[in-house]
């Protein structure tokens, strides 16, 4: 095959860290990549920014025509620590030059057992824990419910509303949104509950409210002794990055201990330094019985984890866990370096500062213009909700104007929410306080623009 790109373009933080646009995006030499795209990989994979990407570090992504755009969506909250990271890059290379599988299910390695230790120390609590490693968020997902299952002998799960938890048959079932979701993919797994969220902005009800809500709902169409686990993300992703009220958290937790409900925390997207705490429920001053993890963990690439009291962890039979690839050796190599950057480089207060720039520049926007309704997160996890200054309705087209006049500028944002008038921050911890600032620019002049 004749690569796109003569010259490799390597990435990492040594890429000049600036915005440049050379053509308009897509330049050629990225529309022939997508025109090639187009035909040969099926249309339900989307995409939002149209370049091909050759290169990524730092706070910036730089594309086949040699586009730079400040990345502030980190592709999903995955390369928190820093694109091509030196030490994730490092160790991957060492690894790979070692052996690249075995399957751990057959010659067990070090690189994942030294995983799950650090997970295990990582996560809230001073407990007991045990992991399990996997490929996809998703697939932690559905072994968190299956580990529940298999601990409580019960079945049902109770997802929230405005949830996403992946895009397998379970996790389906267990997400909230039709479109794109799950529309048409149908018969959906059986036994998942939906509950109603606390989510300040639109409910105004206090976090014990809106626990009382949820478990009301709970207790009278379901049944405690039917539960077997309650999920939730402390901080909703794709949801819209809702916050629950203080309280509705550790309500829910509390009552779940109370009777004997595993309380999974999905900290897929929230995991690994990104709200300014290593994991969002310490935000919140819950410790989960299980927690699931991907996204942040391996620097891009793919592993998930799921984390929880060993009692639980070990419920399940000899060989009812695993799969072909989970806690491959690349991924766990990469893993250890970006936990030892999250831990030594301390990311959590860096994600703190970047969220003060974000923060602060969105509350200034607000204040100024009313159809941002809602600047809300924690960390480098924060979003601005936009709405209809009358009504206070969700603005979908204002939303997608906004993030595409940033994109046709060079800064690459993502949106989210059930109506699709969010868009989220999630740039990467490595990026300069100063092109995020200048992206943040670019987004205020999108918004006067539209
Ligand atoms: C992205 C996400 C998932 C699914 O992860 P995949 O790796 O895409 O399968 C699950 N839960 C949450 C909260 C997520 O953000």
């Amino acid at each position: 095959m004749t690569p796109a790109v003569a010259a490799p373009v390597l990435g990492g933080p040594a890429l000049p860290q600036r915005r440049s646009l050379v053509t308009a995006l897509p330049g050629p030499r990225s529309q022939e990549i997508l025109d090639r795209k187009a035909a040969a990989v099926a249309s339900g994979v989307g995409h939002t920014v149209p370049i091909a990407a050759v290169a990524a570090g730092g706070g910036v992504v730089v594309d086949a025509d040699g586009n730079s755009l400040i990345d502030l969506g980190s592709g999903i909250a995955v390369t928190t620590v820093g694109n091509a990271h030196p030490a994730v890059v490092a160790a991957v290379q060492e690894q790979v030059a070692r052996f690249t599988h075995t399957c751990f299910m057959i010659s067990p390695y070090e690189e994942y057992i030294a995983v799950a230790e650090a997970l295990n120390r990582l996560t809230p609590g001073d407990h007991a824990k045990k992991s399990a490693l996997f490929n996809s968020g998703a697939e932690a997902v559905e072994n968190a419910v299956k580990i529940a299952r298999k601990a409580t002998g019960r079945q049902a799960v109770v997802a929230f509303d405005h949830a996403y938890h992946g895009r397998t048959n379970l996790t389906m079932a267990l997400t909230a949104k039709s479109m794109p979701y799950k529309s048409g993919f149908g018969p959906f797994a059986s036994e998942v509950y939906r509950a109603p969220l606390s989510y300040p902005y639109r409910d105004g009800l206090t976090g014990s409210d809106a626990a009382a809500r949820a478990i009301s709902l709970i207790e009278k169409q379901i049944g405690a002794d039917n539960l077997a686990a309650v999920l939730i993300e402390p901080i909703q992703g794709e949801g819209g990055f809702i916050v629950p009220a203080d309280g509705f958290l550790p309500g829910l937790a509390d009552w779940c201990r109370e009777n004997g409900v595993v309380f999974i925390a999905d900290e897929v997207q929230t995991g690994f330094a990104r709200t300014g705490a290593m994991f969002a429920s310490e935000l919140f001053g819950v410790v989960p019985d299980l927690i699931t993890t991907a996204k942040g963990i391996a620097g891009g690439l793919p592993l998930a984890a799921v984390t929880g009291r060993a009692d639980l962890m070990d419920a399940a039979h000899t060989g009812g866990l695993g799969g072909t690839y989970g806690g491959n050796p690349l991924a766990c190599a990469a893993a250890l370096a970006a936990i030892e950057a999250y831990e030594s480089e301390d990311l959590p207060a860096r994600a703190r500062a970047l969220g003060d720039i974000l923060g602060e520049r969105l509350r200034a926007l607000a204040a100024a213009d009313p159809r941002i309704g809602d600047v809300r997160g924690r960390g480098a996890m924060i979003a601005a909700e936009f709405v209809d200054p009358a009504t206070g309705a969700p603005d979908a087209a204002l939303t997608s104007a906004v993030a595409k006049a940033c994109l046709a500028e060079g800064v690459i944002v993502l949106t989210c929410g059930t109506y699709g008038n969010v868009i989220r921050f999630l740039p990467p911890l490595a990026i300069d306080d100063d092109l995020l600032r200048e992206g943040l620019e670019v987004v205020a002049s999108a918004l006067a623009g539209v």
